[in-house]
């Protein structure tokens, strides 16, 4: 067992709210920087930024964990993660039947480039990816789970787009094991007595390592990146279903 420093919630430009700069290897050079062991990447219904992120953690040595963060039908944010790359380029593939084309507005919003290695921009995503998909809560839960993902719901002490905000409570369905927070203080009110997530939602590089969160995961400490993958998903996993 051995505590590894986290982060579960990160933005790549491909978020138009996004930085410029928040590029897969800048991602990945920061996270080295601050001592972040475990990144996940995480943009707005869209993965399609990871397979750069993990190259580019590779350089670092950064365990990179591949997903998004969902906007639910009912404006809610989710974070859906996957153990495997290639589980989150086929949940990508899953969603887009549910995304509203609406054209981003990169004068007003910020560019979606999406990256190859070394940061190579190669395409954009055309629609706004931030707008709500017409999964509901619960689809959106059952789609990421039965595609071998972790869903629960982000930011939850956050008024825009958290859980509690919009619908007051945990719903009965879909359960929620885990849930995230962004300040640590509220976790325990908060919560409901769940596994809570600390992770940063960050946009900008200057967010990263402000505050440094820990899970214990049953690794070593020298462990190499997929193995500290998989003993990450083994302990999601078992909190997901302790409710
Ligand atoms: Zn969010
Ligand atoms: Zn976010």
């Amino acid at each position: 067992m051995a505590l590894f420093t986290y982060d579960l919630h990160v933005h790549s430009c491909l978020s138009p709210c996004g930085d410029d700069d928040m590029t897969p290897c800048n991602i990945a050079g920061m996270a080295y920087l601050a001592g972040i062991r475990i990144v996940a990447l995480t943009d707005h219904n869209s993965c399609k930024n990871c397979g750069a992120f993990f190259k580019a953690c590779a350089e670092y040595g950064v365990a990179p964990i591949a997903g998004c963060e969902l906007t639910t039908a009912e404006e809610i944010h989710m974070v859906c993660l996957f153990e495997a790359l290639k589980q989150a380029e086929e949940f990508d593939r899953a969603i887009q039947p549910y995304r509203m084309k609406l054209p981003n507005r990169a004068d007003i919003f910020g560019t979606q480039p999406i990256m190859a290695e070394e940061d190579q921009i190669v395409g954009e995503d055309p629609y706004f990816l931030p707008a709500a998909t017409t999964l509901t809560i619960e689809q959106a839960a059952e789609l990421t789970r039965g595609m071998g993902g972790i869903a629960y719901p982000a930011h939850i002490d956050r008024e825009a787009n958290g859980l509690l905000a919009i619908l007051g409570a945990f719903p009965e369905r879909p359960v929620f094991g885990l849930c995230e927070v962004r300040d640590k203080a509220s976790a325990r009110e908060l919560s409901g007595g769940r596994t809570t997530l600390v992770s940063s939602d960050a946009h900008r590089l200057t967010d990263f390592g402000v505050t440094f969160n820990h899970i214990e995961l049953d690794c070593g400490e020298d462990a190499a990146a997929d193995e500290i993958t998989r003993a990450l998903f083994q302990k999601l996993r078992s909190a997901e279903a302790e409710t």
